[in-house]
């Protein structure tokens, strides 16, 4: 946890520091709340909650008259925390509740960290002691099954894949059937993610999901997201939740970028928690979302 916060805080912690900042001035003039709301915008958390935000600040900075920076602190963590969703159900579901695998789907445009977070993920199995196979459903890049590959060799998790440019419906029907076989405990399919044509993806995902249903019910399809892709990520993230069910958002690369408000804004959007955080490239690099620690981690 004391490694996530200092990872998190690295770029993030600008955010809830220049709110506090700018909060603690004396007069907190129109000029003043327009600069909070203008940081809580470039941190794309997204007009409507910044908005919302705005409005709860000032009622609750006014009853409290003169105010302590403790105060102020304490009253900015609370209302980040609202805002992030503190009572939402992260559970990554990775038991299925029939005697078989449980199936997690990872979808996502390329490039976001699809593959990465499905390695990542299988690593963190592994390490609890559960088994994993691996899915390379993305069959338009060899360098896909490849990387995803290397991943599993690296975790200690098989891969199933197929020919290149084969049916990825078949190869995720065909890892789900290796994992009841082996009596493994979690299988992860990674996807692909052209986006160029919407209908191809429909079709393509749906039939993912419904040919590896033949097997059982998918247990979990998390959508990866790209915290730093900003509003555009969302459009993306928008065209995926038409086309399969999400159950959980992996939202990556909060490493590198000071727009963690994403996270309210994609949670709005679709309606789905975001679960898993990714804050770097390495194996370890993959956390549970925590509301507080990353509240917390905001303000500094
Ligand atoms: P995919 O095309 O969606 O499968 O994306 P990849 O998994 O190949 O990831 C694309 C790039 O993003 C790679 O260079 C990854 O190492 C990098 N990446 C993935 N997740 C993270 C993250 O959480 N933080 C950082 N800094 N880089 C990441």
């Amino acid at each position: 946890l004391v490694r996530l916060r200092s990872r998190l805080s690295r770029s993030q912690n600008t955010l809830g520091k220049g709110l506090l900042s700018l909060l603690s001035r004396e007069h907190l003039d129109e000029d003043t709340w327009e600069e909070i709301e203008d940081t809580l915008l470039t941190a794309d958390v997204g007009v409507a909650p910044t908005q919302e935000l705005v409005e709860r600040l000032r009622t609750r900075v006014k009853v409290l008259g003169t105010r302590t920076p403790a105060e102020l602190r304490a009253l900015l963590r609370e209302e980040l925390l609202t805002l992030v969703g503190p009572g939402l159900d992260r559970t990554l579901h990775t038991e299925s509740p029939q005697d078989q695998p449980a199936v997690l789907m990872v979808v996502g445009v390329n490039g976001t960290g699809k593959t990465t977070t499905t390695g990542k993920l299988a690593r963190v199995l592994v390490a609890d002691g559960r088994s994993v196979v691996l899915g390379a459903a993305d069959t338009f890049r060899a360098a896909a099954a490849d990387q995803l590959q290397t991943w599993g060799e690296r975790v200690g998790a098989r891969t199933v894949r197929g020919p290149e440019g084969g049916d990825p419906a078949s190869v995720a029907f065909d890892a789900v059937k290796e994992g009841i076989a082996e009596g493994a405990d979690v299988v992860l399919i990674d996807t692909a993610g052209r986006l160029h044509t919407k209908t191809g993806l429909m079709d393509e995902l749906g039939k993912v999901k419904r040919v590896v249903e033949k097997h059982g019910p998918v247990d979990e399809v998390i959508l990866v997201l790209d915290a730093t892709t900003g509003q555009n990520g969302l459009v993306q993230a928008r065209v995926f939740a038409e086309v399969v069910d999400i159950t959980g958002i992996a939202l990556t690369k909060l490493d590198g970028t000071a727009k963690g408000g994403i996270v309210v804004a994609v949670q709005r959007e679709l309606g789905v928690p975001v679960k898993l955080i990714g804050l770097g490239e390495g194996p370890d690099d993959l956390a549970p979302f925590e509301p507080e620690a990353f509240v917390d981690a905001l303000i500094g």
